[in-house]
């Protein structure tokens, strides 16, 4: 059993997803052709933003928007802990300061907590507070009214990192809508992937779409033999967008079997496990399915046994952002963020895609059972 199979979506979009291939390699437009635009236009009115720039993955994507804000060591940007590495990477790599916050049950960002960080990094006086990554983890958008209230509140940009969120909703609005700018990943295992790296960035703000247009291809200005700042090499390749536009056909119907599968692992794992918590007017795009276990030590046995039934789990994650050798210098004890810390002693995730049979899941669920 695969943890997520592409090749069954594949059987199932073939013919059309060789023939759009096809046409890129007889019409060569490699960089930036006529796919990349069409898939532009789509992803802007999927989300319903003024703005999509495609770029060369989800991390760039962060990037990007950053590079555009021109922060600096002193500027503090929130993000949450329990995450891939990625949403604080970015951060760091522009020369600002990420300042870990804890979650809640969702897995996402706590804005308890958040407006409790941004209060003592005020405090304390050294960093300047300037935006918020809020992460929809697991493919669940955060609390967006919550979060975009203390942001206009502290006058804080937001920043939506919706790499596994990309097709979820939040109060019927889609995730990749939420504050100033929001980014998605185009990376195969997530709800929608490309085959290779890919990524996205929207937003309605004129002048910052005018500088992530700039920054995607070297800074470029009015003419491209005129570079205005300093940017990066950051496109998407054309055959990479007609992919993605070959995968959009079917998105919808594939978040929906999401739905199926997810309700099916809920109804049937009642009781044995912690299950995902979705609030009412939200819906999961279910990058994962995250269980956890009591402790670690069980934990491990239920990796071990399931590994003899074939049935892979992955654990997504297994040290927070504030626990990473590369955030050393931040001085992060394991304590100061102790519900994340938590969970990664305890989470684990299931075989999630919308191509697994009712009967696969059945079989996944009587097996976890049996583990305890
Ligand atoms: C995957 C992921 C990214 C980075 O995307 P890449 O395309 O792999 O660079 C960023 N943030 C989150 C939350 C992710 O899951």
């Amino acid at each position: 059993m695969q943890f997520i199979d592409l090749n069954q979506q594949y059987r199932k979009i073939e013919e059309d997803m060789n023939g759009r291939i096809h046409k890129v390699l007889e019409h060569q437009h490699f960089i930036m052709g006529p796919e990349i635009q069409e898939m532009e236009k789509k992803l802007a009115a999927f989300t319903g933003r003024k703005y999509a720039f495609s770029c060369s993955s989800g991390t760039d994507a962060l990037i990007i928007p950053l590079m555009a804000m021109e922060l600096s060591k002193t500027d503090a940007v929130f993000v949450p802990s329990f995450t891939f590495f990625s949403s604080g990477e970015c951060v760091a790599l522009v020369g600002a300061t990420p300042v870990f916050v804890d979650c809640d049950e969702t897995y996402n960002i706590s804005p308890e907590k958040l407006r409790e960080a941004i209060k003592k990094v005020k405090e304390e006086g050294k960093l300047t507070p300037k935006g918020i990554i809020p992460v929809d983890l697991f493919g669940l958008p955060a609390d967006y009214d919550e979060i975009l209230s203390i942001a206009e509140e502290y006058h804080l940009f937001v920043l939506e990192d919706a790499a596994q969120g990309f097709g979820g909703e939040y109060k019927g609005k889609k995730a990749g809508s939420f504050g100033e700018v929001s980014t998605t990943s185009f990376f195969p295992a997530k709800p929608l992937g490309c085959y290779g790296d890919g990524g996205a960035i929207f937003t309605d703000d004129d002048d910052l779409a005018d500088k992530i247009h700039s920054i995607r291809v070297h800074g470029q200005g009015t003419s491209r033999y005129d570079n205005i700042r300093i940017g990066l090499n950051a496109r998407m390749d054309t055959i990479q967008a007609a992919v993605i536009l070959s995968k959009l056909e079917i998105f919808e119907e594939e978040i929906r079997q999401r739905q199926k599968i997810a309700k099916q692992y809920s109804e049937e794992l009642q009781g044995c496990f912690r299950l995902p918590v979705i609030p009412d007017d939200c819906l999961s795009a279910w990058a994962q399915f995250t269980l956890q276990a009591k402790d670690e030590e069980q934990r491990n046995f239920i990796i071990q046994k399931m590994k003899e039934f074939d049935i892979p789990i992955m654990v997504y994650y297994i040290l927070p952002l504030h626990m990473q050798t590369a955030f050393k210098y931040l001085n992060y004890n394991e304590k100061d963020l102790p519900v994340c810390a938590e969970f990664c002693k305890k989470v684990f995730s299931v075989p999630m895609h919308p191509y697994l049979s009712e009967d696969d899941v059945s079989f996944i669920c009587d097996k976890l059972k049996s583990c305890i």
